[in-house]
């Protein structure tokens, strides 16, 4: 049992170590980069769609996707006017560093303004795992319940940007607002947070000026 934890703890260091070169390739192409994490169906996907909607033209974007078997995140983005790579993770629950290295070497960062990582759909281990991303952006949503940051801490610690999505549900679901946010502030204090729906488009407009902030090079406070 003993020696468990220091294996544990090596994979993690040499896993920083080459998420910091990927941020090095990231920071010498000019590009802003998000890692965008969520359970499973909480609209990872149709966020990056419609950003990549509303942002492309004007913005070049490339996404790389993290999916155990599929590639139909990566073909919705690449349909929406993205760049999209497809990774494969063969049954890991987690994107790592390691795997961003050959979807970097494919992408073209150089002709990229915007480089958004789909992360596998788990609440557990991505948190774990940095890429070399600049920013983690968390998407919860009403229907998988107010009780998630309280219950997966890490994810929420671990947050630059909060997404609250499907607020279209309020009417129909049972999620106490207050319970939520009560959980989200113990863990990470004045996280920004944008309350959205994908499905109607309400609240989009201020995730995709907190984007375009970072992307025009304006001088903006930490997230
Ligand atoms: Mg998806
Ligand atoms: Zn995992």
């Amino acid at each position: 049992m003993s020696e468990r934890i220091p294996v544990v703890e090596k994979i993690l260091s040499a896993n920083d170590r080459l998420a910091g070169e990927n941020r090095a390739r990231i920071d010498a192409a000019g590009v802003f980069s998000i890692n965008v994490m969520a359970s499973p169906g909480a609209g990872k996907t149709s966020l990056i769609e419609r950003t990549v909607r509303a942002l492309c033209p004007k913005y070049r974007i490339g996404m790389i996707n993290g999916d155990i078997l599929t590639s139909l995140d990566a073909e919705r983005a690449a349909a929406a006017g993205a760049v999209a790579i497809q990774i494969n993770t063969g049954g890991d629950c987690h994107l790592d560093a390691v795997m961003l290295q050959p979807a970097l070497d494919q992408i073209g960062l150089e002709n990229l303004d915007l480089l958004i990582v789909e992360n596998v759909g788990n609440l557990i281990c991505p948190a774990e795992f940095r890429l070399g991303t600049h920013k983690n952006v968390i998407v919860a949503s009403i229907p998988e319940g107010d009780d998630k940051p309280h219950k997966y801490p890490a994810m929420y610690r671990g947050a630059d940007v909060l997404i609250l999505n499907k607020i279209d549900l309020l009417p129909y679901v049972t999620f106490r607002m207050d319970f939520f946010s009560q959980g989200v502030a113990a863990l990470n204090p004045g996280l920004t947070q944008f309350d959205l729906s994908c499905r109607t488009g309400e609240g989009l407009d201020a995730w995709y000026g907190w984007l375009e902030a970072r992307l025009s090079g304006e001088k903006v406070p930490d997230a």
